[in-house]
């Protein structure tokens, strides 16, 4: 009891020193965060929390029952979870992290996707979206695997596989999909992913920053449900809502 007062203590003059010495500020407000993190408390509650989602695929607002997609066929993934909903804080903060390249944002959205009381499942494997080699070489990083690498140091349950992080690649460049079609969201992700690895019976989840259709995340779950995974779940800080 006594060491964990000590450690407290500790940590909170470490905190006074370092917000001292290299003061943190909010990406939003631009007013000092007292934290780690580049977003402030008050930032952080206006932040719109995907709670009305479908139970499915996340797609917010839907009041928490099925949306007419998954009502229509069951998807691939066996579960959605997106922290927030995809709004213009949302996507300020996503231009700053991966347009801006400030890859300290990763860990800040890390931050937020475990503030915001999301249900992580224990599984047997822990995934990033891969990007296409070429993109990633272009962007310099894959803000997926920044996100995970930031997830499992936060929250240590949540570690990558060793060794599996390539398990599942992504052979071709697809365009993005924003403002593609359903159909041509489809036939842009035929072969899109492949698996490279021993999958077989595990669960496996894999973590994106953003969800914009859930196209990308079944077409991942389909080639690893493909080669043996038993339940494949998608984890991301956001979900867009329906056009
Ligand atoms: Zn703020
Ligand atoms: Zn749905």
């Amino acid at each position: 009891m006594e060491k964990k007062m000590v450690n407290s203590v500790t940590q909170n003059i470490a905190h006074r020193v370092i917000d001292y010495l290299a003061p943190q500020f909010c990406i939003y407000c631009d007013q000092q965060s007292h934290s780690p993190e580049a977003v402030c408390e008050v930032c952080q509650d206006a932040l719109r929390v995907n709670d009305q989602a479908c139970p499915q695929c996340a797609l917010p607002g839907m009041d928490g029952r099925l949306c007419p997609n998954c009502l229509k066929a069951e998807p691939a993934l066996k579960t959605v979870t997106a922290a927030f909903e995809y709004d213009p804080a949302i996507a300020y903060l996503m231009h700053r992290w991966k347009y801006l390249k400030n890859r300290n944002l990763s860990r800040t959205a890390a931050k937020l996707m475990l503030n915001s009381e999301i249900c992580i499942k224990n599984v047997d494997i822990v995934l990033a979206t891969p990007l296409h080699w070429r993109r990633k070489l272009r962007r310099g990083f894959n803000q997926s695997e920044d996100l995970l690498s930031s997830l499992s140091r936060l929250y240590p349950p949540l570690q990558p596989t060793p060794k599996k992080r390539a398990l599942l690649k992504r052979c071709i460049a697809t365009k993005t999909q924003a403002h593609a079609s359903r159909r041509e969201r489809l036939s842009n992700l035929q072969g899109a992913f492949t698996v490279v690895g021993n999958v077989h019976g595990c669960s496996v989840a894999v973590i994106d920053d953003v969800c914009t259709t859930s196209a990308t995340g079944n077409a991942m779950a389909r080639v690893l449900l493909d080669a043996g995974a038993s339940e494949v779940h998608l984890y991301c800080l956001a979900r867009t809502p329906s056009p």
